[in-house]
C-alpha cells in the first residue's frame, strides 16, 4: 500500500511515516492519522431464479463486473446502505435481506489505495423492470446461480462472495 500523505497536514513538516497498513505518524509534531479499513455493502439480488449482475463503467475494474452496493455511510448500518445504494443505482427498494458473507478486498482511486471489508447479502428484487443509473453503471445482465463465474467479477471479495453463494445454493 502506498502513501497517500507526504506531508504533515498539522504542522506541514515532510517527515511523515506510513507503516504500508494504515498507521501515518509525523516525526516532527507527532501527529497520528489512522488510514482505517472501510465498510462496503454490495448485495447478490434475486429476481425469478437469476441474479443481476451490473458491468462497471469505471476504474478500478472498468467493464467487468460487479454487484450493487458502494460504501457505507456515517451513521448507517449495513443493511440501510445496502437499502440506500440499490435505490441510488437502481430505483427499486429490495426486500428479504440476508447476510450471506463478508471479505477483505482492495480499491485503487485516483491513485489511492484503500482497503475495505465488504460486507455481502442476499436480497430479493421486486421487479426486473428497473432504470439503471448510467453514471455509474454501463449494462446490466441476469445469471443463474451455476453461470456465476468468478473470474469476470471485478474485485477479489466478489470472487470469494460468488463461491459462499454457490456453496449455499447449489451446493458446490
Ligand atoms: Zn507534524
Amino acid at each position: 500500500m502506498e502513501a497517500a500523505i507526504k506531508f504533515c497536514p498539522n504542522c506541514k513538516s515532510n517527515r511523515v511515516a506510513f507503516d504500508r497498513v494504515k498507521k501515518y505518524s509525523c516525526a516532527t509534531c507527532g501527529w497520528v492519522f489512522f488510514q482505517n479499513t472501510a465498510a462496503a455493502v454490495a448485495g447478490i439480488l434475486e429476481f425469478d431464479g437469476k441474479i443481476l449482475a451490473v458491468e462497471r463503467n469505471r476504474e478500478p475494474g472498468c467493464g467487468l463486473l460487479d454487484f450493487p452496493g458502494g460504501f457505507v455511510d456515517p451513521d448507517e448500518s449495513a443493511e440501510e446502505a445496502l437499502i440506500r445504494e440499490i435505490k441510488e443505482e437502481l430505483g427499486v427498494e429490495i426486500e428479504d435481506i440476508r447476510y450471506l458473507c463478508s471479505a477483505p478486498n482492495d480499491y485503487r482511486y485516483k491513485e489511492i489505495d484503500y482497503t475495505t471489508c465488504d460486507i455481502f447479502f442476499t436480497a430479493k428484487l421486486p421487479t426486473n423492470v428497473f432504470i439503471v443509473e448510467h453514471s455509474e453503471i454501463a449494462g446490466y445482465k441476469w445469471l443463474r446461480p451455476e453461470e456465476l463465474d468468478p473470474a469476470g467479477f471485478a474485485f477479489k471479495s466478489m470472487r470469494r462472495a460468488i463461491q459462499s453463494y454457490k456453496n449455499k445454493i447449489i451446493g458446490v
